[in-house]
């Protein structure tokens, strides 16, 4: 365990001295007054005489002049008076290594001198960046303000019905070649199925084994250094020590699982099959009454998906047009060509809705 020696300054001229030395130069003896601190960088003290002072038990001072007096000693050095009850010890405690404190200023240069800068500039900065956001909140609810007057804002207009359209398809399928495979499309023409030996890819959970370590207590305990010192209250300092329980490492099997996977043979179904396939489609259009194209179908054919589209087109009394597509054949047949209606559009001049 390290000693390191202390130092304190004369509360009479000032001087700095070693922590055994009980008196001044000045002859000033060592009191209450003059507190014992350790610099950091101290370097562990070495010679006998001193680790022998340190270890002696810590100083006490007379009751009588305040002198501070080695742990052995029966009478004051200073006015040989004996050692009394009002005569009390040096305190004995753990502290953080510091530095004397710079004495003719009364406090400590900082060293982070950005501190000062950052608050003076602060409130210049603050009012700048204010100004800033503003401006650009400004601009920014100018702009969404205008979006919602061209998108939502909207106005009614008179309108003819210059164009009605429809246009009606109906695709034909036929039933193509001779298919098989593990799968088939659900309206496809099952001919036949059969079962067949499937090779698969199981996953399977297995359970391993693997060298690992880990720390386990021996029972017994060992000092080591907290970092922090002991004031010895004799002028020196010695280093904190703790009791922490001493660990060995010891490998042992740990279990863990891993998915692996495994080819598997199993049953399973072979479909034998014709798919249908679109052929052409039929088409038909018109200005009124929609109906559907007649489709002539022969052997393996079949009608397959219908589409079907309507437009209207309007002219306002300003010259615009506007295209509409009617959802299903009652909404078309309401538009009759050369009727009047109103539309509903927004300030782009989209047609919202017809009424
Ligand atoms: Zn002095
Ligand atoms: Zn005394």
């Amino acid at each position: 365990m390290a000693v390191y020696e202390g130092k304190w300054r004369c509360s009479s001229c000032g001087v700095l001295n070693q922590g055994a030395n009980l008196q001044c130069p000045c002859g000033n003896p060592r009191g209450k007054d003059e507190e014992i601190f350790l610099e950091p960088d101290a370097p562990a003290v070495t010679d006998p005489a001193l680790l022998a002072a340190a270890s002696a038990g810590p100083n006490w001072f007379c009751g009588y002049c305040g002198a501070e007096n080695v742990h052995t000693a029966t009478g004051c050095k200073q006015c040989s008076g004996n050692r009394t009850q009002s005569s009390d010890g040096r305190k004995v405690q753990a502290t953080e290594p510091r530095r004397e404190v710079e004495r003719s200023t009364g406090m400590r240069v900082r060293d982070e001198p950005t501190e000062a800068m950052a608050a003076l500039d602060a409130p210049l900065l603050s009012l700048f960046s204010l100004r800033k956001c503003a401006a650009a909140g400004a601009v920014v609810v100018g702009f969404i303000t205008l979006l919602v007057w061209l998108f939502v804002g909207t106005k009614e207009v008179e309108a003819t019905v210059t164009e009605t359209t429809w246009t009606r398809s109906v695709q034909v399928d036929q039933l193509g070649p001779r298919e098989e495979g593990w799968d088939r499309p659900s309206d496809s023409e099952l001919i036949q199925t059969e079962q067949r030996p499937r090779v698969q890819e199981v996953p399977v959970t297995v359970t391993r084994t693997r060298k690992a370590t880990k720390e386990v207590p021996t029972g017994e305990t060992k000092k080591v250094k907290t970092g922090r010192k002991i004031d010895t209250g004799n002028g020196f300092f010695k280093d904190e020590e703790k009791e922490v329980p001493v660990t060995k490492t010891v490998t042992y099997d740990e279990e863990y699982q891993e998915t692996e996977f495994r080819t598997t043979v199993v049953p399973a179904t072979w479909y034998v099959y014709r798919a249908w396939r679109k052929v052409r489609a039929e088409e038909l259009s018109g200005e009124r009454d929609p109906r559907w194209p007649t489709v002539v179908l022969l052997p393996e054919q079949r009608s397959g998906n219908r589409r079907e589209e309507f437009s209207v087109v309007f002219l306002t009394a300003e010259g615009k047009t506007h295209k509409h597509n009617p959802s299903d054949e009652g909404e078309f047949q309401q538009f009759q060509k050369g009727s009047r209606r109103r539309l509903k559009v927004n300030n782009v001049g989209w047609l919202i809705s017809v009424k």
